[in-house]
């Protein structure tokens, strides 16, 4: 596959794939060092899982390098995410003995009964390339620990991140085929799943890749999880703090340049407050810096493929046809790499596509709703069920419109964000199953019911 780095439009040097014959290997090792590894003391899987920690905050700039070098991320979004990454190994490290706790489960007074936690074997992870690193590690944190071992298919255009993830976990020790990197095509994930020593797999992405995984993991009996699109809702209510939502609103809109699953996509704003929210939001989208990822300054950088910025300009040029307002931007930047400037879209119909598609750039939707009733159906008119945000002073109600929104998260008076202590993924077109947290760790595990007598 021809790469370029998405701000200079360069090629990157090519990378070789696996063939058929590593790919074999792959799996028989994978295999075989499964059953070492499950019995590995937990001592030594922590341990190990806090000397990759180690390896990631050494090594942090040269990691964040790469991310931005091979999908465009600005460099202090994308040094965030390598800290995060060692995050996760420190959270599993620490809590693994309570989450793989036997459970004791009282039932008759002559009998024990408790249940196990247990590893189910080599776990294939289909990874996407928005968070090159953080996807993958908050797959292999709590998938090592619990004494799985696991196979990486990374998304196409960020091999290099993919082969260092690899090297950090040898480089803290870890057995070398405890976790392996392959280089290879999407067409291939299928046979891997057939597979009969692959027992689970985990997809992040779009809804088509992971329809295609869910239904080959469905005709091999095997669990997955699958964390999909979102089009999340950020609903501000009539007794909102405005210029706290819309400075927050605006991060959450173009975080990672706008290509994040949970960032806030449709814009739900009470009358009331609506020409005052619309105009700060407006101002914050038109504050922030387009540009060169490498420099710290750099808000927004480009999107990760040309034919991602062509998909993007798409929706927002079909929401427009629709009858569609464009308040700011709305035009692909003209310059060399994949910029798409922070857009603003009002006046959007329900079929128009930045209402009812995952709409994975910097353009946003704004809606006017009449009442915290109108504002809650209009959430929850999507197929995608991801997460969401509530804006209200009144920390009660947002509670409630929280628990009445149809989807996997909801943040009161903050944007959704991933947290490794608190499980993570969607509902409806999002996916299921979760990632993260106790949930996370227990995903890919046998609860083994054990009683006795
Ligand atoms: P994809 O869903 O195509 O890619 C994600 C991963 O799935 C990649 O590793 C990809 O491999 C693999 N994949 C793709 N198709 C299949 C398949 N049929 N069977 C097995 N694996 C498959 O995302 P794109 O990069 O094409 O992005 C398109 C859209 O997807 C975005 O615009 C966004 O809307 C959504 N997306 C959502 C993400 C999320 O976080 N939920 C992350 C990324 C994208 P390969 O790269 O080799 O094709």
């Amino acid at each position: 596959m021809t790469r370029t780095n998405p701000a200079t439009e360069e090629s990157l040097s090519s990378v070789a794939s696996h063939d058929d014959d590593d790919v074999e290997a792959a799996l028989a090792t994978a295999s075989e060092t499964f059953r070492t590894w499950r019995d590995t003391d937990l001592r030594e899987r922590r341990r190990l899982l806090e000397a990759t920690a180690d390896v990631l905050r050494d090594r942090t700039d040269e990691f964040a390098r790469l991310a931005t070098k091979e999908m465009g991320k600005p460099i202090d979004g994308a040094r965030a995410e390598v800290e995060k990454c060692a995050w996760v190994c420190d959270h599993y490290a620490e809590r693994a003995p309570e989450y793989l706790a036997d459970e004791p489960v009282g039932t008759e007074t002559e009998a024990e009964s408790f249940v196990a936690t247990e590893p189910l074997g080599p776990v294939l992870a289909v990874m996407p390339w928005n968070y090159p690193f953080w996807q993958v590690f908050r797959f292999i944190a709590p998938n090592l620990v619990a004494g799985n071992v696991g196979i990486l298919k990374h998304a196409s255009n960020v091999p290099e991140c993919a082969l260092a993830i690899e090297s950090i976990l040898r480089e803290a020790g870890f057995p070398e085929d405890v976790f392996q990197t392959l280089v290879v095509d999407s067409d291939r994930v299928d046979a891997m799943i057939t597979d009969d020593r692959i027992r689970a797999v985990t997809l992040t992405g779009s809804e088509p890749a992971g329809r295609a995984v869910g239904e080959a993991a469905g005709k091999e009996l095997k669990p997955s999880v699958l964390e999909l699109g979102g089009s999340d809702p950020f609903v501000v209510l009539d007794d909102a703090d405005i210029e706290a939502a819309a400075a927050v609103g605006a991060r959450a809109r173009t975080l990672n340049s706008g290509q994040s699953c949970i960032a806030a996509k449709r814009f739900i704003v009470h009358a009331d407050v609506y020409d005052a929210f619309l105009d700060s939001f407006v101002a914050e989208m038109e504050s922030l810096t387009v540009g060169d990822p490498t420099d710290p300054d750099t808000d927004i950088g480009p999107q990760a493929r040309a034919d991602l910025v062509d998909d993007l300009h798409e929706q927002v040029t079909a929401t427009v046809e629709a009858g569609g307002t464009v308040e700011t931007g709305g035009e692909p930047l003209d310059r060399t790499g994949y910029f798409y400037p922070p857009t603003v879209v009002t006046d959007v119909p329900p079929d128009a596509p930045l209402a009812s598609e995952e709409v994975f750039g910097p353009a946003a939707a704004v809606f006017r709703v009449e009442s915290e009733a109108e504002a809650v159906a209009l959430a929850n008119d999507s197929a995608l069920g991801l997460a969401g945000s509530v804006w209200t002073e009144d920390l009660r109600r947002g509670q409630a419109v929280a628990r009445r929104i149809e989807s996997g998260a909801v943040f009161v008076n903050e944007l959704a964000k991933s947290d490794p202590r608190l499980p993570f993924g969607g509902i409806k077109n999002s996916g299921y199953g979760r990632e993260l947290a106790e949930q996370g760790l227990k995903a890919f595990c046998n609860e083994k019911t054990v009683w006795v007598q």
